[in-house]
């Protein structure tokens, strides 16, 4: 069996539907599983909602009309009889969202997110399911949530492998094509939970370990892996193959074509990867496999913008040891801290680290009790892999540094953005 994702870009309007429907023609859909996300950016735009609900504002209804009339836009183009049946199972999953937003009694901003986000990947499936259908392509629909179990950290839950190996295993039909959702699972208690933002690959992942499966293939709107990011670089180039192992480094550095999750998985069991381009189906694009022979020997550039760079100094000019480190460590972990570079001192240590949850203001009030704490905000984290000395001067040109640290195949570079 082989495993499609197809992302939000890739189905963000009725001729992105419609090209998943050629790709599929081009390609094959027997025996694939399709992990699709949100529409576009439809997640934004549901966490909007979400936020608006939280905040009791008044824009809460304009929020979910602009959701609403989004999709019914597309669901217009697609299909010429408006008694389609897509129609009404859309609008059943609207009323559900409403129904849920009109009796929630919990205060817990996560959990409510979860609850709420999650309809974008539900409707986009429903929408390309029954689009298929109309084209003669018969598909079976998925609900994830019957699937992937996790436990209940919403906005970032975590696999709970045996329960999801075996409802997998026992219930997914070969030989045929399955439309899923992307990013969702489920609690014990059966809440909708999240597996973290971009996090559709990473279903991909799980589905092709849990069904031994034959690939992956992640369709994107660039021709596949390149070794820097196309917006801030120019004369990116593409990598043809890789290793697990530099797509690992090169995800957990930043670069955001493949998820960081989705490639430990898929290396235990040697499950290839491919990243294609669904505009280019015909093309090679990336193959992620095994092997460190082949890996690039050009220099890879990745960019994290908006990060925070935290710098901790003892009060009293004592050193920061192992003691001191642990308890900052668990701090990080306890405030959700994505850390992505470290550096110390004798009486410093800083980290710079990506505040996605927003709890910098937290975090600050506990480590000031016992640290001078200074800090960066909006700073870029630029890492290089396999350096030389004209890609570093590229990178730190015209920009304020202030954190380098090189290690034998990586530099990294934090700079304040003039
Ligand atoms: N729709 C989700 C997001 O935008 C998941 C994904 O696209 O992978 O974060
Ligand atoms: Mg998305």
């Amino acid at each position: 069996m082989r495993i499609f994702k197809f992302g939000g870009a890739s189905v963000k309007d009725a001729a992105g539907i419609r090209n998943v429907y050629e790709v599929l023609q081009i390609v094959g859909h027997e025996d694939v599983l399709l992990v699709v996300s949100a529409m576009g950016k439809t997640t934004n735009a549901l966490e909007v909602v979400v936020k608006n609900y939280m905040d009791k504002s008044k824009e809460l209804k304009e929020s979910l009309q602009d959701v609403k009339k989004y999709h019914s836009e597309i669901l217009l183009d697609l299909f010429e009889d408006d008694k389609h049946k897509v129609f009404s199972d859309v609008a059943a999953h609207f009323a559900d969202m409403e129904y849920f937003l009109g009796h929630n009694k919990s205060p817990n901003y996560n959990f409510v997110y979860d609850q709420i986000v999650s309809y974008g990947e539900l409707i986009s499936t429903v929408i390309l399911s029954h689009y298929m259908n109309y084209r003669s392509i018969s598909t079976t629909w998925i609900d994830v949530r019957n699937f992937i179990k996790t436990d209940s950290t919403f906005r970032d839950a975590n696999v709970d492998w045996e329960q999801t190996q075996k409802n997998i295993s026992k219930n997914v039909k070969r030989k045929q094509l399955n439309i899923t959702q992307g990013f969702l699972g489920s609690d014990e208690n059966g809440f909708t939970t999240t597996l973290g933002r971009e996090g559709s690959d990473y279903t991909a992942a799980i589905f092709a370990y849990c069904l031994n499966a034959d690939s992956v293939t992640i369709w994107k709107d660039v021709p596949g892996v390149m070794n820097a990011d196309p917006r801030y670089f120019e004369n990116a180039t593409l990598l043809n193959q890789i290793s697990y192992r530099e797509a690992i480094e090169l995800a957990f550095y930043g670069a955001t074509v493949i998820h960081p999750k989705t490639l430990q998985p898929l290396q235990g069991k040697e499950i290839p990867l491919y990243v294609k381009s669904f505009l280019n189906p015909k093309l090679p694009g990336t193959s992620v496999s095994k092997g460190a022979d082949l890996d690039p020997q050009l220099s890879c550039f990745i960019v994290k913008k908006n990060q925070l760079l935290i710098s901790l100094s003892s009060i009293d000019f004592s050193f920061i040891m192992e003691e001191n480190i642990s308890e900052i460590f668990a701090l990080l972990h306890k405030y959700k801290m994505k850390v992505s570079l470290i550096q110390n001192s004798a009486i410093s240590f800083s980290v710079c680290v990506d505040d996605k949850f927003g709890n910098f203001q937290e975090l600050k009030a506990t480590l000031s009790k016992k640290f001078k704490v200074s800090y960066n905000e909006n700073v870029s984290l630029y890492t290089i892999r396999h350096f030389d000395d004209k890609a570093s001067k590229m990178v730190e040109k015209d920009k304020k540094v202030l954190v380098k640290q090189i290690s034998r195949e990586t530099l990294q570079i934090v700079t304040l953005e003039s």
